[in-house]
């Protein structure tokens, strides 16, 4: 039996002719940059997070270094979030002039750790970005009592966590701002590049508008330094379409989390991933942790199913971050999950034979 890792193509196929005659009706009016259909998924995706505006935007990257922007973060200062994520959450903090510094994360969740949060605080610190890693919320209270206290803001890198709920709120709707990607392969996925900053802050949403349209609140004249980062009418159309099936593919991808969990309870050399009390999972990603990850990755590659590893460097060691001098050693969950994650195949429309193909491979191989 085979299984991607991914298969966008069976999802395309089951929302065809919704897809086409959107994709349509925006080149029968023409309505490419921003435009109508952006403006009509902003509305739908503020309804569905139950916050109040909602800013296209080009990508995840954008909304993360947009959100920072326009809470004044530059030069001088430091944001503080977590190793174990994708680079786009520290880039965007660097693309501003400002220092990311990592705190580590807990070991059952993989998420921000707040215990270890304040001590990373300095005069310095501006801004918190929690990323809710795999589709798992991070532990918000906390981080947002923290963040009060020190008078700081708190950004979601909500990038992997479309529905997802900490205590019943949408995941992206507790902090200053949320900011999500959406990338073909994420939970909601574009047939392009595309992205959203979810905000209940009216002048917030009002400054990233002008701002993502080259500084303009009327055309050609220019009251800020903006930049480029609209989100295109096209993706907008297809974005529409895809959110009403989100909460239906979410639920399908934890009863696969689910099925997988179950299946794999009496392996005792896998740890399955967790859900806390506080969270709604949504499953982005399913990742297991194991000893021998390779080695067993191969085996499974062997039998025709797919993984991934997300992420296999912890973002303080990448090159690319090498002048923050934190070596081997400096976050050591982060690192141990970098060394024994493995991402099992996980998408709405994964049959439940091949859920149980892929635990019963597991099986054989610790057997
Ligand atoms: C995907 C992702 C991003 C970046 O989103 P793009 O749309 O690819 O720019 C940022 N943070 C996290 C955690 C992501 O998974």
């Amino acid at each position: 039996m085979k299984v991607p890792f991914l298969d966008l193509k069976t999802q395309y196929n089951g929302i065809k002719d919704e897809i086409h005659s959107a994709i349509n009706e925006v080149i029968e009016n023409a309505a490419f940059a921003g435009g109508p259909f952006v403006a009509r998924f902003e509305q739908e995706f503020a309804s569905f997070c139950n916050c109040k505006h909602v800013v296209g935007v080009g990508n995840g990257t954008d909304a993360l270094w947009l959100s920072l922007c326009a809470l004044g973060i530059g030069q001088g200062a430091e944001v503080i979030t977590v190793p174990n994520t994708f680079i786009a959450t520290t880039e965007a903090i660097s693309l501003t002039g400002a220092i990311p510094v990592f705190v580590d994360v807990d070991e059952k969740t993989n998420n921000m750790n707040p215990d270890l949060l304040e001590v990373a605080i300095t005069k310095k610190t501006k801004a918190i970005i929690p990323v809710h890693l795999f589709g798992h919320s991070a532990d918000m209270d906390p981080i947002m009592a923290i963040a009060r206290k020190h008078g700081l803001y708190v950004i979601e890198d909500a990038c992997q966590a479309h529905g997802s709920e900490y205590k019943g709120k949408k995941a992206g709707t507790i902090g200053a701002t949320g900011c999500f990607s959406f990338y073909p392969g994420k939970n909601l996925g574009a047939y392009g590049e595309g992205g959203a900053i979810v905000t209940n802050d009216d002048a917030l949403a009002e400054n990233m508008k002008i701002f993502r349209d080259h500084g303009q609140a009327q055309k050609y004249y220019h009251g800020i330094i903006g930049w480029n980062a609209r989100l295109d009418g096209i993706q907008g159309a297809v974005l529409n379409v895809k959110l009403k099936y989100l909460q239906a593919w979410n639920d399908a991808r934890r009863k696969h989390a689910q099925d997988y969990t179950e299946g794999l309870s009496e392996v005792k050399e896998v740890v399955v991933p967790q859900e806390a009390d506080y969270t709604r999972h949504v499953y982005h990603i399913y990742a297991i942790r194991v000893n021998d990850r390779n080695k067993l990755m191969a085996h499974l590659n062997e039998k025709g199913i797919a993984c991934g590893i997300h992420y296999p460097v912890p973002v303080h060691l990448q090159d690319a971050y090498r002048f923050l001098k934190k070596g081997k050693g400096s976050f050591p969950v982060a690192e141990k999950c970098a060394e024994q994650y493995l991402s099992l195949p996980m998408f709405a429309e994964l049959s439940d034979e091949q859920v149980a193909y892929v635990v019963e491979q597991i099986k054989e191989y610790y057997a």
